[in-house]
């Protein structure tokens, strides 16, 4: 279990110095604030539709490794994704991270995303990892949202 927590952490890490997708959009479909003040991480989720699949997602914005690595992680698999998909990832991740560390778990659709399971061993990092996926999902809910994770 220690190994597999170290590669976690590069893998979390690498995503936290190089984020993927980390830019502004000129032409989003959608864009929403995410904040979460209890650790200061702030970003703005970008995201163009096409019809019901999104096309485009990208993000900016400042935090911690893991808000980060989990903004970077989640753009990279939700591309090409159904809207609908798209919110089916929001709860496994969101089931994932409040969820118990130690009951049985399959990554299914999560997939990479699976590499925050740990965070659920943490509380006060479960705001960290979700922030972006908060975010994403009140995106999706209307063209111009802001969310606060209290
Ligand atoms: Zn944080």
């Amino acid at each position: 279990m220690a190994d597999l927590r170290e590669l976690y952490q590069e893998v979390i890490l690498d995503h936290s110095r190089s984020p993927r997708n980390f830019r502004a959009m000129p032409d989003p479909s959608r864009t929403a604030v995410g904040n979460n003040p209890l650790c200061g991480d702030r970003l703005t989720l970008f995201l163009r539709l096409d019809g019901d699949r999104v096309a485009d997602v990208s993000f900016q914005g400042s935090g911690c490794a893991i808000s980060k690595a989990s903004a970077s992680m989640m753009t990279e698999s939700l591309k090409g994704r159904t809207t609908a998909d798209a919110g089916i990832l929001f709860d496994r991740f969101h089931e994932m991270v409040t969820g118990d560390v130690h009951a049985p778990f399959e990554a299914g659709p999560l997939g990479k995303l699976a590499v925050f399971r740990g965070v659920a061993e943490f509380p006060a990092r479960v705001k960290c990892a979700s922030l972006a996926w908060h975010t994403l999902r009140a995106a999706l809910a209307s063209p111009d949202a802001k969310v606060t994770l209290e």
